[in-house]
């Protein structure tokens, strides 16, 4: 098949870097751990499953000594390189109930918080909750997303005819709109959280690695810290508990410059609104604050990780893909890519073991709410509150 012209070949090539690291504003990071030191809690890992663990445990118990180490900076991982998309989409398979789900009214609940809670902390995050539009692809994706439709929730199916009034769109066979679901800056959210636990008290040591975890203590390469509970939350794939596919998934994303306000009124995409396209691999979109196209699309190509180049195959596809997607787009510049792998899980790992060893992580792909909601079940299973959170019982923690 041949791919449309695409923009980055007579442009300046696109930046090797995350739209929003780029875009989001200098910031000091903390200092690394200053030898050893001993607290109530330690957490490592400084994504939004760590973020959200932490905070959650601090809200708990506002006196609690907590350490959060992290080997690079907040946000340097998967959740500060996704989309920022923050619903209760289940996918049917992710975060749908059963033995390794997150109950779906809880995740509708999760999105209203990370909103009240950006919002109460005055975290400039370009939260907003504009609802997706999920498009398929082909009449198997339709079939997927029909199967995910909540009950509860007001998700409306739209037929091709209703879809083309919505948003100028090639090749949807029909597509579902659901309110629930909000975006973010996710670099800016994690920033963000950051600054407020350090603010309520917590510690946090960037550029410090742990090296090994055992019971009531954590090694890294800054000095020991010695904790009763510990909470692992270095990342889809690294933590125990999880059911993760061997082979991890090539992530890829491209950014555009900004667009022209009057395409966008063409195209129907408003700021904020997450569009999601199933198909055989899915893909994700989001019209940013100010007014770019973010797509991320995994790739089948997890050698060329960290080696675009214009003309990469994973580039090539993705850029590809939104030129076919969305033709009126198909000229902007690209202006960033970026990519980064992630585990290819079927379930969503919370838990606690008896000697105070805790894990977080799998927070699937809109991971923001998925993240928020595992963070009030993990602190509250780890203060041992008996909680509506803990009693729902059906979460896929231990
Ligand atoms: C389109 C799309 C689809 C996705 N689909 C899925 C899916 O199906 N399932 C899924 O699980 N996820 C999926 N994801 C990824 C999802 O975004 C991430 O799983 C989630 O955001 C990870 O959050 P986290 O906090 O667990 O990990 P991260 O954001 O990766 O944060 C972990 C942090 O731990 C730090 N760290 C690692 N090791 C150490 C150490 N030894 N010491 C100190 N710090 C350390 C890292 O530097 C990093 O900052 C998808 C993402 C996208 C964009």
């Amino acid at each position: 098949m041949s791919l449309p012209a695409l923009a980055w070949r007579s442009e300046t090539a696109p930046r090797r870097t995350v739209l929003w690291h780029d875009t989001a504003p200098g910031r000091t990071p903390t200092l690394p751990l200053d030898g050893d030191t001993t607290a109530d809690v330690v957490v490592i890992g400084g994504g939004a499953g760590g973020l959200w663990a932490a905070w959650a445990l601090l809200d708990a118990d506002p006196a609690l000594d907590l350490v959060l180490v992290e080997a690079g900076s907040i946000a340097d991982g998967a959740s500060g390189r996704g989309l920022g998309a923050c619903s209760a989409w289940s996918g049917g398979t992710v975060h749908r109930g059963g033995p390794h789900g997150l109950d779906t009214a809880l995740l509708r609940d999760a999105v209203v918080e990370v909103g009240g809670t950006a919002a109460a902390e005055q975290i400039a995050c370009d939260f907003r909750y504009r609802g997706a539009i999920r498009v398929a692809r082909d009449p198997r994706a339709l079939t997927r997303l029909r199967a995910a439709v909540d009950p509860a929730a007001e998700d409306r199916e739209l037929d091709r005819s209703a879809l083309a009034r919505r948003l100028l769109l090639a090749g949807g066979h029909g597509a579902l709109s659901t309110p629930d679901c909000a975006t973010t800056q996710p670099t800016l959210l994690l920033h963000g959280l950051a600054e407020a636990l350090v603010a309520r008290g917590g510690r946090i040591a960037e550029h410090t690695r742990a090296l090994r975890i055992s019971p009531g203590a954590v090694v890294t390469d800054q000095g020991i810290v010695r904790a009763e509970r510990i909470v692992q939350a270095t990342g889809a794939a690294t933590v125990p508990g999880g059911s993760w596919s061997p082979r991890p998934v090539a992530e890829t994303a491209i950014a555009t410059s900004a667009v022209d306000p009057g395409v966008w009124e063409r195209v129907g995409l408003r700021r904020g609104q997450l569009l999601h396209v199933a198909g055989r691999s899915d893909l994700r979109a989001v019209r940013t604050a100010d007014d770019r196209l973010v797509l991320v699309g995994a790739t089948a190509a997890p050698g060329l990780l960290g080696r675009f180049r214009p003309g990469d195959p994973a580039l090539r596809a993705l850029a590809g893909e939104l030129a076919a997607l969305l033709p009126d787009l198909a000229t902007a510049p690209i202006s960033h890519t970026w990519s980064w792998t992630r585990a290819a899980t079927a379930t969503h790992p919370v838990g606690v073991a008896a000697d105070g060893l805790a894990w977080i992580g799998g927070h699937g792909p809109e991971p923001v709410a998925a993240a928020n909601l595992s963070g009030r079940v993990l602190a509250d299973l780890l203060t041992g509150s008996d909680s509506a959170l803990t009693r729902v019982g059906t979460h896929g923690w231990d």
